[in-house]
């Protein structure tokens, strides 16, 4: 993916700086894992909505897995949408579907086969650690659960782009350990991963190029300019 001067505002933010994006630059290759960080209220989500075509940018150009969002077809994103799997810093679960139905929704927009939908679904859960859980709402499921549920969502389509808010912020240490580990093994299968963080132990066991938000510009960070 690569960004060139993109700019970007929230439709209901005031003018000036709060809520909005400034001249953000950078390429990340295929299959890298970036971190993203920032203090809070930088612009982590916020460039994460751009990258994940949720909020268009007021100008810049942008090329993600090799499509111009700005000049694609309204079908073109679709498809582009499915090829990117987004963890929200909030969950955004569907309150009305069950864990497992959550997982499978993305599958089934895309129109995977049933009972593949099934299994893959279950097995990620399970590998999440919550086999037995499936059929819980997200009223019924703590912090942790529901945040593991969203990763599940996310990654089930395995997705091109894995674009991850905050992910780790309601899991233990270990699970958070072992959720970077899978990210990296993605990493491996050719997903590019950009996971926003402010948790310094994350960023210093784990080190990898870094993209610094500040202000709602790249204020440095380790990663090449394009
Ligand atoms: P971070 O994720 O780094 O904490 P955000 O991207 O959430 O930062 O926020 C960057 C700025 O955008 C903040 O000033 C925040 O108040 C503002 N902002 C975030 N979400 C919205 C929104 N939906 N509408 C308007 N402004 C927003
Ligand atoms: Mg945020």
């Amino acid at each position: 993916m690569h960004l060139q001067n993109v700019h970007a505002r929230y439709p209901t933010a005031h003018r000036g700086l709060a809520g909005a994006l400034n001249s953000i630059s950078f390429t990340v290759a295929k299959g890298e894992f970036r971190w993203l960080t920032g203090a809070s209220g930088a612009g982590k989500s916020t460039l994460l909505a751009v990258l994940g075509l949720s909020l268009r940018p007021t100008s810049g150009q942008m090329d993600i897995l090799g499509v111009e969002p700005a000049r694609a077809k309204r079908s073109q994103l679709t498809r582009l949408r499915r090829r990117i799997g987004t963890i929200h810093q909030d969950y955004r679960l569907l309150e009305q579907l069950t864990a497992l139905e959550n997982v499978a929704l993305p599958l089934r927009l895309a129109g995977t086969d049933p009972r593949l939908i099934a299994r893959e679904s279950c097995d990620i859960l399970a590998w999440l650690g919550l086999a037995g859980r499936e059929n819980a709402y997200p009223d019924q499921l703590s912090g942790g659960e529901c945040q593991r549920v969203a990763i599940a969502r996310a990654l089930v389509v395995r997705p091109d782009i894995l674009l991850a808010d905050e992910p780790t912020n309601a899991l233990e240490e270990t699970e958070s350990r072992r959720l970077l580990g899978l990210f990296q093994e993605i990493c491996g299968h050719g997903t590019t991963v950009i996971v926003a963080t402010h948790n310094e132990t994350l960023l210093r066991d784990f080190p990898a190029p870094s993209i610094e938000i500040a202000q709602g510009r790249v204020a440095g960070g380790t990663a090449p300019l394009p």
